[in-house]
Order: C-alpha cells, then sequence, then structure tokens
C-alpha cells in the first residue's frame, strides 16, 4: 500500500514538474518586412515577399527549438531579410536624394538591457551584424557613418563595394520620387526557452530620403526596445513619427506601469501614433510568448511561429 501511493505521489510530481517546465519554455519568434500599401504588386512578387518571411521566421524559430538564445534568433531572421533585394534593408535599401545607400540597424537584448545600433552605412553587407558588434565589442551603444565601417573593418564584419546595393528599381524610385515608397524594412523578436528577450531592426530608411538622415530604425526606443519579463518590439513605418513618440518602449512601458497586456499595450501605442498622423506597425512579444502585430497602414507583412501557436503569415489585415 505504502509503495502503491509513493508510486502515485511520483507520477504527481513528475506530472507537476512537466507542466511547470512546460510553462517556462515558452518561447517563440515575430518577424516583419514592412508597413505600407502592398497595393500595387504582382502575385508573383507577392509569393518572392510571402516566401522571404517565411524562410527568416523558420531559421529564427529553429534557433529557439534548439535551445538558442532569442538574441541569436532575431540576428539571424533579419540577416536573411537583408540578403533579399526585395526588401528595404541590406542588399535592397532604397536610394538617398543624392542616390546612395544609408543603412541604419539596431538590436537589444532584453537579458542584460544591452544593445548596439549603427547609422548611416553604406558598405556593409549585414548592417545588423555590426550593430551587434556594436552591442557587445564596444562601450558605446550607437556608431555612425565612416566610424561604423572602420570599427566594421577592424572586427571582421563583411564590407562589400557600394555596387553590391545596386538596384535598377530602387534607382528608378528615387529618381521619379515616386508615390510608391518602397516597404520592406525588416525586424524580428523573440522569445527563448530561457524566457530572455531580444528585438532588432534594419533598414535603408525612405526613399529619397535627405543625406545624413536618421530614422527611428536605429534609435533604441522608437524602432527596436527589448525588456526581460515584459516585452520585445520592432517597428515599421514613417519613422519620424516612432521617433517622437518613442514607440516600442511605450509598448512595454504601457505593460510595466499600467500593467496592460501586450494586446492592449500595442494597440493603444499604434492609436497614439494614428493620433500623431503617423503611418505604420509594430510586432510584439511577451515573457509568456504572446504576440502582437497592429499596424494602421493598409498592409504589413509579418508572421510569428511559437510553441503555443503555429506559423501564420500575413500581410493585410485580418
Ligand atoms: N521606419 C523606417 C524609417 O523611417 C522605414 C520603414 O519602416 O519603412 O527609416
Amino acid at each position: 500500500m505504502e509503495r502503491q501511493i509513493k508510486y502515485l505521489l511520483g507520477i504527481f510530481f513528475i506530472l507537476c514538474s512537466m507542466v511547470i517546465n512546460s510553462n517556462e519554455k515558452n518561447f517563440g519568434i515575430v518577424v516583419h518586412g514592412g508597413a505600407g500599401s502592398f497595393s500595387n504588386i504582382s502575385e508573383e512578387k507577392k509569393s518572392k515577399y510571402l516566401s522571404g518571411i517565411d524562410e527568416a521566421v523558420e531559421a529564427g524559430y529553429e534557433v529557439l527549438l534548439n535551445g538558442g538564445s532569442s538574441l541569436d534568433a532575431v540576428e539571424v531572421s533579419v540577416r536573411i531579410l537583408e540578403d533579399l533585394p526585395l526588401f528595404n534593408a541590406g542588399k535592397g535599401s532604397v536610394y538617398t536624394l543624392e542616390e546612395k545607400q544609408e543603412m541604419d540597424a539596431s538590436i537589444m537584448n532584453g537579458a542584460d538591457g544591452l544593445a548596439g545600433a549603427v547609422s548611416g552605412v553604406s558598405i556593409i553587407k549585414n548592417p545588423i551584424n555590426l550593430a551587434r558588434a556594436v552591442m557587445e565589442k564596444t562601450d558605446h551603444v550607437m556608431l555612425s557613418g565612416s566610424g561604423a565601417e572602420d570599427f566594421a573593418k577592424a572586427n571582421g564584419i563583411e564590407i562589400v563595394d557600394p555596387s553590391y546595393f545596386y538596384s535598377e528599381q530602387n534607382l528608378k524610385r528615387v529618381r521619379k520620387m515616386k508615390e510608391d515608397e518602397k516597404m520592406g524594412t525588416v525586424g524580428a523578436v523573440a522569445l527563448d526557452k530561457n524566457g530572455n528577450l531580444a528585438a532588432a531592426t534594419s533598414t535603408g530608411g525612405r526613399t529619397g530620403k535627405m543625406p545624413g538622415r536618421v530614422g527611428d530604425s536605429p534609435i533604441l526606443g522608437a524602432g527596436t526596445w527589448a525588456q526581460n519579463y515584459i516585452c520585445a518590439v520592432s517597428s515599421t513605418g514613417h519613422g519620424e513619427f516612432f521617433m517622437r513618440q518613442l514607440t516600442a518602449a511605450d509598448v512595454c512601458k504601457l505593460m510595466e506601469y499600467k500593467g496592460l497586456s501586450l494586446k492592449e499595450a500595442s494597440y493603444e501605442s499604434i492609436d497614439k501614433l494614428t493620433k500623431l498622423g503617423g503611418a505604420g506597425g509594430i510586432i510584439t512579444i511577451d515573457s509568456k510568448a504572446n504576440v502582437s502585430m497592429p499596424f494602421n497602414t493598409k498592409a504589413m507583412l509579418r508572421a510569428y511561429k511559437t510553441n503555443k501557436q503555429n506559423k501564420e503569415i500575413k500581410i493585410y489585415k485580418d
């Protein structure tokens, strides 16, 4: 009898620890490929966008599934999108008024609150890798222009000739300053099995921007924010508005100070952006792997995959 009770108690404890562990091991990733209208794109182009975002979300998820860090996951996802010409980051970055690429990127680690960012870089193949190097190898948060590029050269970050970023279509865009602003800033937020949150964002900025213009993407709190136990956020849209209201940090602070849920905080922050006249969206994840992806534009390319929810990839509103 005593043995049977011990046996049953043993089973009970194993089941309890499985439940506790499964609660502790929530993880997931959300990725975006820019907000805008996505209205004049062919079916072929649309399917390329979808497969790019799919590849990025799967690669980040794989890192998390194997026990990797959220920091590695967001970097891997963003790097994949930087290498695809379709997106407005890395290879596909748009031109400034002077027909040059000036890229911005940032990354933040919720586990220790460290962050790294670069702005106005023109010869860096993957600005997100350089942002991470700034975080890990310097005492600074942001490096810009030639200083950032010299640091990259000294630290083995891949340098490319500016011709690597050549794109006839992007050149036409800036020459005509057509209304069809290229979408495709990229970003990722993730929660790993250890409960650590991270966020990353990378962009070529806005077509025809003034040389030297810095948008929200490399600005901590505006384009990127990660805070353990609270949330991680990556923004996309008209950067000046995100900078003026610190949208990415706002979401986490609404949760922290007002006790809002991730969804409530994410929507409240986008409401504020709308009132300010700004267009765009955010992807967010919290410490329980809940996700939210509000935007006030016609469309935002986005995808998520978590241990609790199957993968979803979307462009337009639900
Ligand atoms: N937020 C980016 C910027 O203003 C652009 C975008 O997300 O489309 O530089």
